[in-house]
């Protein structure tokens, strides 16, 4: 859902709204771990990028999303990516590149991704982009005889693709892919010397997207086909229509294709020897220029400061996460934490080594706080959890359960081994002084112990262990009780 709005705040020209959509996608992919969505999920954060005319940072986000497309073969998702990129690429001027781009995927394994799971309109844009690379860097000349070559056979295969699409198209066809569809054969037909074809399809386009009545749409086709008439020598017409996408762009509030138009429009003047007209175009540029580059600036401004909110709120989530794992009091690991990791070994016990877990309480502590003071009491806690943490391996866990009980888990552990450990601990506790806490002072506890396997739950681990624990209270405390029956099972 966050991607659908990714698209749809793009499509609004919502940079800021869309980058904030992009990063909850990522966030979410990352939680579940999903590779081809997180790949999807850069993908979007490049398009954010690059609308907001961020060039580098889309590039990097390419470049990460091909990189884990590619770690988690992904085929689909370095289809995807290649196209996208070389629509970029189209949109920058930079038609070789793009070109290349998919000629790189044709010859890669990555091809299937494009036809995979079914063909559809990412092999339509496949070819839509490569006709428009090709073609475009066919007609400026200079290309390397071999890359010459190639270039040829697939745009011939890809032009062929596209005119039975056009063939095809009928009333369900969208207005932005015919519109796409007609540039990319205009292109084709120019490439091939076909001028007639090339004004018929740059007239069907205008067409079209003047029924579509989105000034952004028809303003490209305005300016598509003035390049032709220009090409066809019909200086008077592609000014008309330069003029006519300047307006077109100006309502649409696009000053990026404003810019372009009017690049276009001096272009013409200045063929037609209309000087003075091509010089107070070519100061509109200038001027629109200035105006993108302040736009640009505060909207890099803004989506630059929503990413920092956004890394902002992760450490802070992370942070908060971690402090959900906490005993403030103590800083040692609480009970969510403990059960966590019961869980876990839990899970661990039905595939391997059974582990074991001992509650602990400790004895008559309320006589601590009624003699010494509850500050007394809290730091004597305090203690314990330093002085039994100092005796676990790193593999162990000891968690305080609430109150002044705690819990130690013993990663897979026989239950003979961990009673050893926890009369070690017992006689750690028995042995320590409290001279800062409280002099005079001696803590004790009393342990339970019981083995957490995959012959019963947790939950059913526990009761025995906590059986257990008031076993050894009942026996006078300041001692370790191992659970009975399965005691008698070792035995
Ligand atoms: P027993 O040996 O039977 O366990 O005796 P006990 O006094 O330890 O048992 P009881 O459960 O009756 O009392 C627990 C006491 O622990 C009550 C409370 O004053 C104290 N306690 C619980 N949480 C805290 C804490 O966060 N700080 C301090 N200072 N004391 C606490
Ligand atoms: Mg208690
Ligand atoms: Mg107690």
């Amino acid at each position: 859902m966050h991607r659908d709005a990714v698209y749809i705040a793009l499509d609004l020209g919502d940079a800021a709204r869309a980058m904030t959509h992009a990063l909850s996608c990522l966030d979410l992919a990352r939680a579940c771990a999903d590779g081809p969505l997180q790949v999807k999920a850069h993908v979007a954060l490049a398009l954010v990028q690059a609308e907001s005319y961020d060039d580098l940072g889309a590039d990097e986000q390419f470049r990460i999303a091909d990189q884990l497309a590619r770690e988690c073969r992904d085929d689909r998702g370095v289809a995807l990516i290649a196209v996208n990129t070389s629509h970029y690429e189209l949109e920058r001027g930079n038609y070789a590149g793009a070109a290349a781009q998919l000629l790189g995927l044709l010859r890669s394994d990555y091809l299937r991704g494009l036809i995979l799971p079914a063909p559809g309109s990412l092999l339509t844009t496949f070819h839509i982009n490569f006709v428009v690379g090709a073609a475009e860097t066919l007609l400026a000349g200079g290309v390397p005889f071999a890359e010459q070559r190639a270039l040829v056979r697939q745009l011939r295969i890809s032009a062929a693709f596209l005119r039975r699409m056009d063939a095809a198209r009928g009333q369900d066809t969208s207005p932005l892919e015919a519109s796409a569809l007609l540039d990319a054969l205009t292109r084709a037909a120019l490439w091939e010397g076909d001028i007639k074809a090339a004004c018929r399809l740059a007239d069907e386009h205008v067409r079209l997207a003047g029924q579509a009545d989105v000034p952004l749409l028809y303003g490209r086709a305005l300016l598509d086909r003035s390049g032709v008439q220009r090409h066809t020598g019909d200086l008077e017409a592609a000014i008309h229509d330069a003029e006519q996408a300047v307006a077109q762009f100006q309502a649409a509030g696009n000053g990026l294709w404003e810019s372009r138009a009017h690049e276009a429009l001096a272009e013409a003047y200045a063929s037609a020897g209309r000087f003075e007209a091509a010089f107070q175009t070519q100061r509109a540029v200038t001027r629109g220029v200035e105006r993108l580059f302040r736009d640009y600036h505060q909207q890099r401004a803004l989506v630059g400061q929503i990413a920092q909110q956004a890394r902002e709120a992760e450490v802070r989530a992370q942070a908060l996460a971690q402090a959900a794992l906490r005993d403030p009091l103590t800083g040692a690991p609480n009970r969510t934490q403990a059960m966590q990791v019961m869980a876990e070994r839990h899970r661990q016990a039905s595939g391997g080594e059974a582990s074991a877990i001992a509650l602990m309480d400790l004895d008559h502590f309320k006589r601590v706080n009624d003699t010494y003071g509850h500050l007394a009491g809290d730091s004597v806690l305090i203690e314990v959890i330093r002085l039994l943490t100092a005796e676990l391996r790193p593999q162990d866990l000891l968690a305080r359960l609430g109150g002044e009980e705690f819990v130690v888990i013993f990663a897979e552990t026989t239950l003979s081994e961990a009673a050893r450990r926890c009369e070690q601990l017992r006689q750690v506790l028995r042995r320590a002084t409290w001279e800062s806490a409280a002099p005079g002072l001696s803590i004790t506890g009393s342990f339970g112990l019981a083995a957490l396997d995959a012959r019963r739950s947790v939950t059913a681990a526990l009761q025995a262990a906590d059986s257990a624990m008031y076993a050894a209270k009942a026996s006078g405390r300041n001692a370790v009780c191992v659970e009975p029956e399965l005691l008698l099972e070792g035995a």
